[in-house]
């Protein structure tokens, strides 16, 4: 299998009739954004298509689902095309496997350094800030005329995974296609108090107890802390309602390598983890069978909570010894 250009995976959906798009699980603003981006853009060419998902979209982006976002795959039977947005291994959507496969063609459409391309159609690109950023070029390829509800989700996508414009993927490129954005008439505001300033006080106790567990290690140079499953009990907040927590212990001062872990059942933890500038945390995580870009990865490790630390808190420390 092949990386394949841009125009290649347009003509592809060009031809298609009907088009499923598979956001990755524990979904974020770009796997969401540009799914729903595409999926309206699709529609305006006249095809069907529709977003497979199969968790709770978190509430700071359900704002993007509307119509778009399905739980079964009954709209669209096989579907001529299957898409893999913002992820392009199977594991990242492993509950809708079956689904993949039942589409006539499968494509991945991706911007992880850690993605292989495997599918029929595969488009990977490490130096997309985001795969909004991809899902525009692609627009302009298949001469989609994109519309403020579109520039919305892709600007949704865009500053979510840029960190909204700071970390450094954000280039000259990333503001040029935000002020295209910006031409459709979004409304950046209502976006950003959508995605920013919409937390429930339970995520806001969690974080509490999940700050009491941080630990600083190799010299200040790392950072790590945890939620439990008891912790989520206790103060009544869901799952999703971690993200973020990785990135306040990263701003630590000094701190190079930050990790979360999130206990989803006994002997299954989620681990996110970022760097600040020079260490490479997809590597770490690919020991991991887990993957992602330098400075923001993940994986998940069956094993306990006490255990998964230990160990990652060694990996991590080879990882900055080797600095
Ligand atoms: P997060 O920590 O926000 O879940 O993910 C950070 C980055 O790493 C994202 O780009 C995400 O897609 C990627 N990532 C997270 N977990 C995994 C995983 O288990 N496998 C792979 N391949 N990538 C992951
Ligand atoms: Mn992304």
């Amino acid at each position: 299998m092949k990386n394949n250009t841009l125009k290649e995976i347009a003509t592809e959906l060009l031809k298609a009739e009907s088009v499923l798009l598979f956001p990755h699980v524990n979904m974020d603003g770009d796997t969401l954004g540009s799914c729903v981006a595409l999926c309206k853009g699709l529609r305006k060419l006249s095809k069907k298509a529709y977003v497979l998902i199969d968790e709770d979209v978190p509430l700071y982006l359900n704002f993007l689902v509307k119509d778009y976002c399905v739980r079964d795959m009954s709209k669209i039977k096989n579907p001529d095309v299957c898409v893999a947005i913002d992820s392009g291994e199977v594991s990242r959507f492993i509950k809708r496997k079956e689904e993949f496969f039942a589409g006539k063609k499968t494509m991945a459409i991706d911007h992880h350094v850690s993605t292989d391309p495997v599918f029929d159609f595969n488009y990977i690109d490490p130096k997309a800030s985001a795969t909004a950023m991809i899902i525009y070029y692609l627009f302009k390829e298949m001469k989609v005329e994109m519309d403020k509800e579109i520039g919305e989700a892709l600007w949704a996508g865009i500053t979510t995974d840029t960190g909204n414009f700071q970390y450094s993927n954000t280039t000259k490129e990333t503001h040029l296609v935000v002020s295209e954005l910006y031409d459709l008439g979004i409304d950046h505001n209502k976006i950003s108090i959508n995605i920013y300033e919409n937390v429930r006080k339970e995520k806001v106790m969690m974080i509490n107890k999940i700050m009491d567990t941080l630990t600083i290690f190799a010299k200040g140079k790392g950072a790590l802390c945890y939620g439990t499953l008891e912790m989520l009990k206790e103060t009544g907040a869901t799952p999703d309602e971690t993200e973020g927590v990785v990135e306040s212990i990263r701003s630590i001062a000094g701190v190079e390598v930050a990790a979360f872990l999130r206990e989803d059942d006994e002997k299954e933890i989620k681990v996110s983890m970022r760097s600040k500038s020079y260490a490479n945390v997809a590597e770490i995580a690919l020991r991991f069978n887990g993957g992602g870009h330098k400075n923001a990865a993940g994986c998940t490790i069956n094993s306990t909570l006490d255990f998964a630390m230990k160990m990652l808190i060694n990996e991590i420390e080879i990882t900055l010894n080797n600095e």
